[in-house]
């Protein structure tokens, strides 16, 4: 199984210091740039993500959520984990592949 890639909202900046790092290049900011997100097509569940990135993009009041996405391209290196300052984003072990997750931040 693939690594479960997480992005917690509530902390994210956008600062985009993962995407830079990341040897793969499989992370990029959303189009208004609040948030890092998965690049859609390297999300095995590509549907699911874009469903999920619509309840926050361009959205300044969204409710925090968490991110959870199934990625085979994802190395498990943690290097982006690493490059956040916030603590915004987290390399989980396993991840059914093919499935994305919401979580709502408490
Ligand atoms: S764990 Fe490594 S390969 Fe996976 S998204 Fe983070 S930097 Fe990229
Ligand atoms: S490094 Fe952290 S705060 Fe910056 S865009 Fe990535 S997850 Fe968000």
């Amino acid at each position: 199984m693939p690594p479960d890639v997480v992005y917690d909202y509530s902390k994210c900046t956008g600062n985009g210091q993962c995407v830079q790092v990341c040897p793969v290049q499989i992370l990029e900011l959303t189009a208004d740039k609040r948030w890092c997100k998965a690049i859609d097509g390297y999300v095995d569940n590509k549907e699911a993500a874009e469903a999920f990135h619509s309840q926050v993009e361009g959205k300044k009041d969204a409710v925090p959520i968490k991110i959870h996405n199934s990625m085979s391209a994802c190395l498990g290196c943690a290097a982006c984990v690493a490059a956040c300052p916030e603590g915004a984003i987290n390399i989980l072990p396993e991840f059914p592949e093919g499935q994305s997750a919401v979580e709502q931040v408490k």
